[in-house]
């Protein structure tokens, strides 16, 4: 095997990510080394390309970025048990330290001292990459590469529209992004009554609703008190705020009928407000979500796809590893779902 490998990497502190020899890997104690097939752009790897404020402050240039992913265990490191070379793996990209409180409370989704592969460490835009064992999650026959790709996104998707009991409620969803488009086919699944989903790209609209989403709603042309009327209901029981935008977050308060229960996955801005009396005087249940259940989340997105949940139509390009710089313009324009990048030369 040759000692070098092909990754993009973050090597000048401005716009642009790279292609480039990087070395190959080598798996520690605990560690697998994994060939990747394949890659999928994910906000975050946007965000790095774009180097914006949050980017400039969080990433080392010389970075090897991506943390959605799925390929084959080429090599286990010292100590690895249970699993096999060959195995097809996808696993979670938060590296939790398995020390503090949380993780041993067995909640390591809350661990204080994550650390990110592809943000803190080198990640999987890159023929190969070296995961802890601990963090992988085998994908079953059943499940095309493609799709397990992005599990990691799914995942958000899935930790918030699970957060609450969704049977037979009515959902609001803002922000029709990959996770909000995955969410509304999420809730569709599991049985929730409307699955109303804002969003202000019709493009995006569409998938959503193609996935599962009962309304749709650009928020430029109608608001939600006017599908609010339409629908005949109070309000929404389920929120789930995917937009990361304040005026969104904002809308769906004032839509939650009394007792409703939200989920904030979004990215609000620095110091985003909110009229504290809806929250108050509704009685709503505000939950922050970060990252996914570790690997409770893990196990209810496999059976959710193995019993037709439809995932595949959250992706809308599948492209060659060396097209990437058109799969970033595309993440950039909005004009997609999920853009996987394949590495294995063979679409
Ligand atoms: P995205 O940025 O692609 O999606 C956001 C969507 O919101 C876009 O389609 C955008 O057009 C839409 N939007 C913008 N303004 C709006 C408005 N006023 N009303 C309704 N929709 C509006 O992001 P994504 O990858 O789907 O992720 C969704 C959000 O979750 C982002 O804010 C992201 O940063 C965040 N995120 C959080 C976690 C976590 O662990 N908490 C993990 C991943 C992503
Ligand atoms: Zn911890």
């Amino acid at each position: 095997m040759s000692q070098t490998m092909r990754a993009l990497v973050k090597r000048e502190a401005g716009t642009g990510i790279w292609m480039e020899q990087v070395p190959l890997p080598k798996p520690s104690t605990n560690e697998v080394l994994i060939k990747v097939e394949k890659t999928a752009i994910c906000g975050t790897d946007v965000h790095i390309y774009q180097w914006d404020e949050w980017a400039q402050r969080t990433i080392e240039p010389g970075l090897v970025i991506g943390h959605e992913f799925v390929g084959r265990i080429m090599q286990l490191g010292d100590g690895v048990t249970g699993y096999m070379e060959g195995e097809r793996v996808s696993a979670e990209g938060h590296i939790v330290c398995g020390h503090c409180r949380n993780c041993r409370a067995g909640h390591p989704h809350t661990c204080p001292n994550t650390v990110g592969i592809g943000v803190n460490r080198h990640g999987a835009f890159a023929e190969y990459i070296v995961v802890p064992s601990s963090n992988l999650w085998p994908i079953p026959d059943e499940i095309a590469s493609e799709l397990a790709a992005f599990f990691d996104p799914f995942g958000n998707a899935a930790h918030s529209a699970l957060q609450f009991d969704l049977v037979g409620e009515d959902v609001l969803i803002t922000g029709a992004g990959p996770i909000g488009i995955i969410a509304a086919g999420i809730c569709r699944h599991i049985g929730a009554r409307h699955v109303v989903i804002t969003d202000i790209n019709d493009y995006r609209l569409n998938l959503a609703k193609n996935m599962g989403a009962s309304r749709t709603i650009n928020v430029h042309n109608e608001s939600i008190a006017e599908v609010v009327d339409e629908l005949q209901i109070d309000g929404f029981d389920i929120g789930l705020e995917m937009s990361g935008n304040s005026t969104a977050f904002n809308d769906l308060l004032h839509h939650m009928y009394h007792g409703g229960k939200v989920a904030l996955l979004g990215l609000l801005p620095d110091g985003t407000g909110c009229d504290w009396d809806q929250v108050i005087f509704k009685g709503l249940e505000l939950h922050g979500i970060y990252g996914r259940r570790m690997y409770e989340t893990w196990y209810k997105m496999t059976q959710m796809v193995l019993t037709g949940s439809p995932l595949h139509k959250a992706m809308t390009h599948h492209i060659p590893i060396d097209d990437f710089e058109q799969g970033f313009e595309l993440m950039i324009n909005g004009q997609c779902g999920k853009v996987v990048c394949d590495w294995t030369g063979t679409i």
